[in-house]
């Protein structure tokens, strides 16, 4: 069955690695359409829009987007055309897999999922100073939210996650010895989800400090983590560095009527248009969305390719410590489908 879906290229290094994924599909031979639209700075210089509404109007249309990194334009009134697409389309889940393939790592057997709430916590962007005598800025203040309704959708979300991908266990990841209501709740929720799995997925709490210590020091014990989404982006991230960067972690931003796949990295505008981009994050974003609208076999075969060529490392881009350009190593994945 043909998939329609969108494909937004971004600014920077987002054109090339996201065509590299183009080809790759279209070489596994997914059927897919891509609707190709506009936003970032490549949207400002055509429609003088960072998020023209056609865009908005095709990923409503297909619900379905690969997207390359965007660069928001500074002072245009967005604090970020990721968060903006975001809220527009409520994608609560934003899930984030890391799993060690580049051989000579410091870790071998990394494999853990993060699904981070994507809509609620410190993120919502209710934020103030408070004036004190002349002092404008004489104090800051950033409210958390969490609702019982975010905090169940995400928790369900990570164990049906789980549950779907065999996965073993749940780590619910907080800071409720602190903030006792916003985190919580989050953690009251989850206790309450996680009963719903009992017998079928083992979960464990943890506080995020000690988390992010164990994440460094025994990271191969993690295997699904759920948690808010100031602490799901800074974990995520950490979670990027146990296996090789950021070049390499693809991300998924889940909605009930809408996802978008994108990689977690950003523009790169030090390297774009030297055609030396790692397409990597994109060519495992592509998978995730083939595995979210259940191609599961394709989407095994796809990742398997671009695995077993990093884990062979003879023919990669320089972020990872090859000479290759990003062609040379699509075509490499390429030959291994
Ligand atoms: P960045 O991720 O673009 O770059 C950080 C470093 O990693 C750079 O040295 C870059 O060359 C390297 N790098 C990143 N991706 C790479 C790849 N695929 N292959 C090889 N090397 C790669 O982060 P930044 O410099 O902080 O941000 C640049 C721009 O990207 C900013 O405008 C920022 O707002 C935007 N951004 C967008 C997204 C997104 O759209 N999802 C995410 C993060 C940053």
């Amino acid at each position: 069955m043909t998939i329609h879906a969108t494909l937004i290229p971004g600014d920077g290094i987002g054109p090339s690695i996201t065509e590299a994924t183009v080809r790759l599909l279209d070489a596994a031979g997914a059927d897919i359409v891509w609707d190709r639209q506009l936003a970032g700075m490549a949207a400002v210089t055509a429609y003088n829009d960072p998020i023209p509404d056609q865009t908005l109007e095709s990923i409503r249309k297909t619900k379905l987007a690969l997207k390359g990194p965007l660069e928001t334009p500074v002072g245009k009134g967005f604090r970020s055309i990721n968060v903006a697409l975001r809220k527009t389309f409520d994608l609560y889940a934003n899930v984030r897999p890391a799993r060690s393939v580049l051989p000579g790592l410091r870790f071998r057997d990394v494999d853990i999922v993060l699904v981070r709430e994507n809509t609620e916590g410190l993120y919502i962007g209710i934020e103030n100073y408070v004036k004190i005598g002349d002092d404008e800025h004489a104090a800051a203040q950033s409210t958390a939210v969490v609702t019982r309704f975010g905090a169940e959708r995400i928790h369900r979300y990570a164990f049906e996650f789980a549950v779907q991908h065999g996965r073993k266990k749940v780590s619910l990841v907080h800071k409720a010895n602190i903030l006792k209501y916003s985190q919580g709740l989050f953690l009251e929720v989850g206790r309450e989800i996680a009963k719903e799995y009992a017998g079928q997925i083992e979960v464990e709490e943890k506080i995020v400090d000690a988390c992010a210590m164990e994440l460094v020091m025994r990271p191969e014990r993690f295997d699904v983590i759920v948690t808010t989404n100031l602490f799901g982006d800074i974990l995520s991230d950490l979670t990027s560095g146990l296996v090789g960067g950021l070049g390499l972690t693809p991300g998924a931003n889940i909605g009930k009527n809408a996802a978008i796949f994108e990689a977690v990295h950003g523009t790169a505008p030090d390297i774009a248009g030297k055609g030396i981009a790692n397409p990597t994050a994109v060519m495992l974003a592509a998978c995730q969305m083939l595995d979210h609208i259940g191609k599961p076999e394709l989407a095994t075969r796809v990742r398997d390719a671009v695995e077993n060529t990093l884990r062979d490392k003879s023919v990669v881009t320089g972020d990872v410590g090859g000479s290759a350009t990003t062609e040379q190593y699509t075509d490499a994945v390429i030959a291994r489908l």
